[in-house]
């Protein structure tokens, strides 16, 4: 079963309305592969959502960065998945490492945010991964697969979630995955799928790689059997995101 190609922008908290119209230029111009090819997903903070559904060419679409685990209510602060859903913004990424590490959210939480988007109708980009030192004392794998599991739990179908492999140590730090240890994450992270939710979510769902991805790396990277496409942060504020959607074809 063939995997659609799919890159996301993570525009993290960052960006002027200014600022946020000019990537949204830089975009529309674009000459870039079909979206037959390609799934091309931004992902701008909450505040732009808005603007950017409207000015973004139609065949890209928009994910907020996070959602309540919930229904909305007595949540100061939050956005639920049904505001998400009012407005017209068909995706969500959930579990982003930042939130994991510097927000304390835990794989179960993550897990039942996953459930709740999936529930109100959103599709989820869900990310996993090891820290350095995690990965350095050889428990990359059961990291990752404790991640994916804490959310296989929870849904009943994986066919509206695409799985984003970031390992923490090469998020926003230039440190790159080699296409050799992206590949083997992926490899075994499809052999769970495999063997924990069978075969048919193993062939069909896309598991992208996150971590330092630029103009210069994705080619390489996105040769491997088993990377079906890229969550990209620093660059994807940048022209050379486009040079990475154009790394699927
Ligand atoms: C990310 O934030 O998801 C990410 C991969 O960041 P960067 O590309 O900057 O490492």
């Amino acid at each position: 079963m063939s995997r659609k190609f799919f890159v996301g922008g993570n525009w993290k908290c960052n960006g002027t309305t200014e600022e946020v119209k000019k990537i949204v230029t830089t975009l529309n111009e674009a000459e870039v592969p079909s979206e037959d090819d390609v799934e091309v997903v931004v992902s701008p903070p909450f505040v732009f959502l808005p603007v950017v559904k409207n000015l973004l060419r139609s065949d890209f679409q928009i994910a907020a960065q996070n959602c309540w685990v919930r229904k909305g209510g007595a949540f100061t602060g939050e956005v639920s998945a049904e505001m998400l859903v009012n407005l017209g913004i068909p995706w969500v990424i959930l579990g982003h490492s930042e939130r994991r590490l510097l927000l304390n959210e835990s794989s179960e939480f993550i897990g039942d945010k996953v459930a709740y988007a999936l529930s109100m109708g959103l599709k989820v980009i869900a990310c996993v991964g090891e820290t350095l030192e995690q990965r350095e004392s050889g428990s990359t794998m059961a990291v990752v697969a404790a991640q994916t599991n804490a959310i296989a739990e929870r849904i009943s179908h994986w066919s509206n979630v695409v799985i984003a492999y970031e390992p923490v140590w090469a998020i926003g730090t230039g440190k790159v995955a080699t296409p050799a240890q992206a590949q083997e994450v992926h490899f075994e992270l499809r052999k769970w799928l495999q063997d924990n939710s069978g075969a048919e979510v193993a062939a069909s769902t896309q598991i992208i790689y996150g971590g330092s991805v630029n103009g210069a790396n994705c080619k390489e990277l996105a040769a491997q059997p088993d990377v079906d496409g890229f969550l990209v942060g620093g660059a994807s504020l940048k022209p050379e995101f486009i040079d990475i959607i154009k790394s699927a074809t």
